[in-house]
């Protein structure tokens, strides 16, 4: 039987919380499975580090994220720790796993369950069935481009220079990540920039081009400006299967096809990094979207889906385990169908239950659909 190592890291606020229902969901699978066993491992990170320890991420908790074959990531931050120095905010123990992690693929689904579709600002027509994948570069241009500082001129004015940079692997490699998944799902690749304003944005339309076809001629590619991309996600987002795109177009593109799907409670992600040359393997790390949500931490309030289904695309890609990450996200969706909701999907004629009860219910499921 395969033995696999998790990271946990529950972070601060709300990320316990939905945490304690990820463990439990691994418990469940590593009874229902048959053939792996998930090993886990708990570390603390964010303010939770800072009270313990006065960083927000220890060099030993590092470590064992780099050791481990998948890190699950819960939330961190909140207003006690507002006042600490901006090198140790709690925050940056995140920056640092990405960092030294080397994760610049961040994937962010977009999915609607059906039982969701009328919580979406948009009409149920255009979102029910909404499955869309966004993988944003995550480790260069503008959030990173040198220089990057605000100067005063010798009138007195101040001046803001921030650099968007990007080279011809850091676009290559995201790119085979974009078809590598579209070769799973619809085979379509929407690839967004800017090349009618910005000079990275000729370099990235010429880079997926030519890896498009040296690497993946058969899967579907369109160019389309980040704009555009805005306004078609609103007006018809089931036209797209997988976006590609930069940090900064991504951040935003992420958030807005994000909120066509409901609440922030629902939503997964991935970073990956590249695969290691001899081995293939690749480090990874899975976290719910949200925050640590100070406005309902320890209530029982928490919406644990965001976090389970991180767990879920960990099972998918890194551990090649699309049967068990399907089983998940069908004991979502079949929970939120018998018409149980957080209070944050909360809508009339379905029953509040808490974080809890959320993530017993979903664990019923998982037992039926393994048995
Ligand atoms: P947030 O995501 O924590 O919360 C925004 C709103 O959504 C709140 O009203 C919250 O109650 C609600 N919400 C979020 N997740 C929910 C869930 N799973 N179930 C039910 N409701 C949920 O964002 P914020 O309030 O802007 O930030 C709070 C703290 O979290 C800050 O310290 C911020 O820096 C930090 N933060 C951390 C991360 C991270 O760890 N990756 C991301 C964003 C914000």
């Amino acid at each position: 039987m395969a033995t696999h190592q998790l990271l946990l890291l529950p972070g601060d606020g709300i990320g316990v919380e939905a945490m304690h229902e990820v463990a439990n969901i691994i418990e469940t699978l590593n009874k229902v499975s048959g053939k792996v066993v998930f090993e886990t491992e708990h570390d603390l990170v964010g303010g939770a580090a800072i009270d313990a320890h006065g960083v927000p991420l220890t060099e030993s908790a590092l470590k064992k994220a780099l050791n481990a074959d998948a890190v699950i990531f819960g939330a961190v931050g909140g207003s006690k720790w507002d006042d600490v120095a901006y090198e140790i905010r709690p925050e940056a123990g995140l920056l640092r796993l990405r960092k030294d992690l080397g994760l610049f693929a961040n994937l962010r689904p977009a999915i609607c369950y059906p039982a969701l579709a009328d919580a979406s600002s948009l009409k149920r027509e255009l979102v029910e069935g909404l499955d869309i994948m966004i993988v944003r570069e995550l480790t260069g241009g503008v959030y990173f481009g040198e220089p990057k500082e605000i100067v005063t001129l010798e009138n007195g004015e101040k001046r803001a220079i921030d650099t968007q940079l990007y080279t011809t692997h850091e676009i290559e490699r995201i790119a085979k990540v974009a078809f590598d998944l579209a070769g799973k799902r619809q085979n379509k690749v929407h690839s967004a920039e800017k090349r009618n304003v910005m000079k990275s944005g000729v370099l990235w339309n010429e880079v997926v081009t030519a890896t498009h076809k040296s690497y993946a001629p058969s899967v579907g590619l369109e160019h389309i400006l980040a704009d555009n991309c805005a306004m078609q996600l609103v007006r018809n987002p089931k036209q797209f299967d997988v976006i590609v795109t930069d940090n900064l177009f991504g951040d935003v593109l992420s958030d807005a096809a994000a909120m066509l799907t409901g609440s922030l409670g629902m939503l997964p992600s991935a970073s990956l990094g590249a695969p290691d040359e001899k081995t293939g393997r690749r480090l990874s790390l899975y976290e719910p979207v949200h925050g640590s949500a100070p406005d309902i931490a320890g209530q029982d309030l928490a919406n644990p889906i965001a976090t389970i289904a991180s767990f879920a695309m960990a099972l998918r890609y890194t551990f090649n385990m699309g049967q068990e990450a399907d089983m998940i996200d069908q004991a979502i969706a079949n929970v939120l169908a018998d018409g149980l909701r957080t209070a944050d999907i909360m809508q009339d004629g379905m029953t509040q239950v808490g974080t809890k009860a959320m993530g017993a219910a979903i664990i019923k499921h998982l037992e039926t659909l393994a048995a």
